[in-house]
């Protein structure tokens, strides 16, 4: 017993304490072994019983009808701060159902795709939507997605969120689940030990890998390309989407760039037949964009073979433009197996060259929220204010894209592999070389490299 305590974590233990000590808890019966306390009781223990029959008191005592699920209702009445601390990690979570299903995590990144943790408080949510995407669009999401019936009650986040917490915790609602579940009296108060956040390391049963694959794609190709990604991800957040899925004109599968501009409404059946296909006729609307926009609608990285493309564009058949499909996917398969190999090569110093190089400059388009019109095109920037959230932005943003990296390499060794000869692979480890060493001229190598990939799949059309 003293031996599994001493892993506890010491937030848990300070918890425990106050806990134990507090009026609220005032005859619940706990004993102790060898100084410690022993929080865990179970139901048919001679302490567990005494347990039950202390919080059948209690229920009375509050009015409440003993019926099944009376022992958590008393336990969350009386819990004096309605926040527990984790056993394995330390920090606090509401007892509240305040926290998103996977379901509803997975429903929020569908229609404004972004993924939050599902440890995540639903109210620190619904303020981050708001920095990207319209009031009203939230309100109708939530409202929805939980068939909310608010009465006659004003249609606010506060009552929202009541109402749905509501719903989660009384009615087996399930878009929310608390930070902590219920287990009287084997706990002396009446939660498990272990919160929400450990519950996937703790209960073998529940795994994220599924969420994980699910936005993992989309994640590598978005961070890594070109185009101003926090506007894109507003517009497609926007109501402009509403009941449909967002289509990258230029698929960023392919290497064209994530931005408002080239990125239009579709309906999901059709977005899911097309994928990363390249049609004739998107061809020229995306010509058509470019020349009203003078947005580049490609990659650095495939900026070669765009420029051929447009070279070529009075030439073009829907049979020559599956060849360029076919060298713009390999072209982006050795651009990310590039970018591992820097990784590789060298965790450090290969990292903060990825970092400076390519992410640092897309912060600068997260200092705003936008407007847009039908077309994408940003027809008001307001600066955002620095909230504590906007300043992790950037770390989280720096975590997910060097993850995307390994989690492309892991995907995409079971079908298409980088097809670079050996002098690319040379020029690769010159370059991991002069990244190690600090040299100004890495980027330059690097675009230099890429030109020349691109020049040598270009022989193949
Ligand atoms: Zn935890």
């Amino acid at each position: 017993m003293a031996k599994t305590k001493r892993t506890w974590h010491p937030n848990f233990i300070k918890y425990m304490e106050e806990i134990i000590h507090h009026p609220n808890y005032k005859g619940l019966p706990i004993q102790k072994n060898k100084g410690h306390w022993i929080w865990i009781a179970p139901k048919n223990s001679p302490v567990g019983k005494q347990r039950l029959a202390w919080c059948q008191n209690k229920a009375i005592e509050l009015n409440f009808p003993i019926q099944p699920g009376v022992y958590a209702k008393v336990m969350r009445e009386i819990h004096p701060t309605k926040e527990k601390v984790c056993q394995t990690c330390g920090k606090s979570m509401s007892i509240y159902y305040f926290y998103p299903s996977t379901h509803l995590v997975k429903a929020i990144d569908k229609v404004f795709h972004k993924t939050y943790s599902e440890t995540t408080h639903i109210s620190k949510i619904w303020d981050d939507l708001l920095t990207f995407a319209p009031k009203q669009t939230v309100i109708d999401f939530f409202v929805n997605y939980a068939k909310l019936d608010l009465g006659n009650k004003p249609v606010s986040k506060e009552n929202i969120i009541e109402n749905m917490e509501f719903l989660c915790r009384e009615k087996g609602g399930k878009c929310l689940g608390p930070g902590a579940m219920s287990n009287f009296p084997d706990r002396f108060d009446g939660f498990h030990t272990y919160n929400r956040c450990c519950r996937a390391k703790q209960d073998k049963g529940r795994s994220k890998d599924n969420l994980k694959s699910y936005t993992k794609d989309r994640r590598a190709f978005e961070y890594w390309s070109d185009g101003n990604i926090h506007a894109a991800n507003c517009f497609m957040g926007s109501s402009r989407f509403a009941g449909t899925s967002a289509d990258h004109i230029g698929p960023i599968s392919l290497g064209f760039i994530h931005d408002p501009r080239y990125i239009r409404p579709m309906k999901s059946n059709e977005n899911s037949s097309k994928r990363d296909r390249l049609l004739l006729k998107d061809i020229f609307t995306i010509l058509d964009i470019e020349k009203k926009t003078k947005i580049f609608p490609m990659s650095w990285f495939s900026k070669e073979i765009w420029n051929n493309i447009k070279c070529h564009k009075d030439e073009l058949t829907q049979n020559n433009i599956e060849q360029y499909q076919r060298i713009l996917k390999q072209n982006r398969t050795n651009f990310m197996f590039i970018l591992w190999q820097i990784l590789e090569r060298n965790k450090k110093l290969g990292r903060s060259f990825l970092v400076n190089t390519f992410l640092a400059p897309k912060m600068e388009h997260f200092n705003y929220s936008y407007t847009f019109d039908c077309d994408g095109n940003i027809t008001q920037k307001k600066s955002r204010h620095k909230t504590e959230r906007s300043s992790d932005e950037f770390k989280q943003l720096v975590q997910i894209a060097i993850k995307a990296i390994y989690d492309f390499q892991q995907k995409e060794n079971r079908n298409l592999k980088n097809d670079l000869n050996n002098s690319e692979l040379q020029a690769v480890e010159q370059l991991c070389q002069a990244i190690s060493e600090k040299s100004l001229n890495a980027k330059t190598q690097f675009e230099q490299l890429m030109c020349n990939i691109q020049h040598r799949l270009l022989k193949k059309i």
